[in-house]
């Protein structure tokens, strides 16, 4: 059904800004995913195939055994969020039929093309010559694919990837998944890439996205001391991108996850805590764990809500959208296929319910947080469904408060400050009247045994 388009809100009156801080590894990300905007933009013209795909249960290493440059639909989206494209493609993609409650990520990728292709950072991105769909548990995906095949009548491919309803990973299912991607997905790409499959070449990349594993983990969980040397969540975003999107299994990643590592390890040997926009966060109140992914269009704002409490995210599901690595994963050079279908069937997107409480009581007891905050998705129907089911069982679990948003990703009319401020400043009031609470309790204690 086609709703009423709703007017944007007006935008806020330009004032001098402090120049916002970043970490040399936060610009080195910027360059890359920048760069890659631009290989997408000359691909054709260099004689090279554009592969589109979505970034849980990406399938990059082999993806780039083909030579495919690489366009990631959610990231495309969340960048022209960042950059405020995105209010003007969504409400276009409502005047063209699509319902308000459709994903914001779905109507700015369908807003784009209305506006003749245009990517985020001002160049083209030229249409896809394949769709690799791989299926992780979102059932958008498979609408919003069908929308752009329609438009682009480009060729698709389909990786089924079952979900793990019983929170398991059976031989069956790896092995299901290992036959469609030799039997369906290697010969769509060689197909259409005119490169015939190498699984050395395969090996090499894995090799490389391994190393880039490793140094992701001991960078997110560096997080566990006191104080925090990263936001797990705001910085987190930063960190992620190169790994979750067209770099994974390149020299270029592993170097650059190398150098974020020894960042991090410097400042974990000066006790500093994470950078913020407006610098170091030198007092570190509220730890905090956060489900659901941040909003984009007032990325900045909503960050400052934190920092300027002195809240600080120490872990974060969203960090864990292109796979769970902190809990053990690694992609494996001598078992490449099955690695891949591992990699996928693992996604956070593709966990049930109890193994998602679970990796969050995780969570709050390893990074001692002081409670869970959700960020709800207004347009997110996937990550938004049973939220409120994990924020009172893990409440219960853990006995540690917890607290619910709501935003959108890319929609700016979905963005209300001032509640999400109210929402937030009693939230850190509940948590320091518990840790008053909790202290009385223990002295009251020790008087007694004494
Ligand atoms: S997971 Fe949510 S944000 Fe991502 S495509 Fe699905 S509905 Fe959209």
């Amino acid at each position: 059904m086609n709703t009423p388009v709703q007017p944007l809100p007006p935008q806020p009156s330009k004032k001098p800004v402090a120049p916002v801080q970043k970490e040399d590894a936060m610009l080195l990300q910027k360059e890359m995913i920048n760069r890659n905007y631009h290989e997408l933009a000359v691909a054709h013209d260099r004689g090279k195939r554009i592969c589109a795909t979505f970034v849980p249960g990406n399938l990059n290493e082999l993806v780039m055994c083909f030579d495919f440059a690489r366009s990631l639909p959610e990231t495309n989206a969340l960048q022209s969020g960042l950059r405020k494209k995105s209010g003007k493609f969504i409400m276009d993609a409502e005047r063209d039929g699509h319902s308000e409650d459709v994903c914001t990520y779905v109507k700015t990728d369908l807003g784009m093309m209305l506006n003749g292709d245009v990517g985020p950072t001002g160049e083209p991105l030229p249409k896809p010559d394949i769709l690799l769909l791989s299926y992780t548990g979102c059932f958008t995906f498979m609408k919003w694919f069908e929308l752009v095949r329609q438009k682009y009548g480009c060729e698709a491919t389909m990786l089924h990837v079952p979900y793990q309803g019983d929170g398991r990973v059976s031989k069956n299912m790896r092995d299901y998944v290992v036959k469609q991607l030799k039997e369906t997905v290697i010969p769509a790409l060689e197909r259409v890439s005119g490169v015939k499959f190498d699984i050395d070449r395969l090996r090499e990349y894995i090799k490389e996205s391994v190393k880039a594993e490793e140094h992701l983990v001991h960078v997110l969980q560096s997080a566990k001391r006191r104080p925090t040397p990263i936001d797990g969540y705001f910085g987190a975003v930063y960190y992620i991108g190169p790994i979750f999107t067209a770099f994974r299994g390149t020299p270029e990643a592993s170097q650059y996850y190398g150098v974020l590592r020894d960042e991090i390890d410097q400042r974990v040997r000066e006790g500093k805590g994470p950078i913020t926009p407006e610098g170091e966060l030198t007092e570190e109140k509220y730890r905090l764990v956060v489900e659901g992914p941040p909003n984009w269009t007032s990325f900045r704002d909503f960050w400052k809500m934190f920092y300027d409490e002195g809240a600080v995210v120490v872990a974060s599901t969203y960090s864990k959208v292109g796979g769970t690595y902190d809990f053990g994963f690694r992609h494996d050079p001598d078992r490449p296929l099955e690695s891949l279908a591992e990699y996928c069937l693992g996604c956070y997107t593709n966990l049930n319910f109890p193994q998602r409480i679970d990796m969050i009581c995780k969570y709050i007891e390893d990074y001692q947080a002081d409670g869970l905050l959700i960020n709800s998705i207004k347009s997110c129907n996937s990550f938004s469904a049973g939220q409120l089911l994990i924020l009172r069982e893990v409440e219960k679990r853990t006995g540690k408060p917890a607290a619910f948003i709501e935003s959108d990703l890319v929609d700016p009319r979905y963005f209300s400050a001032a509640n999400i401020k109210n929402r937030l400043e009693s939230y850190f009031q509940m948590i320091k009247a518990k840790r008053v609470a909790a202290q009385a309790a223990t002295a009251g204690a020790s008087t007694t045994t004494h």
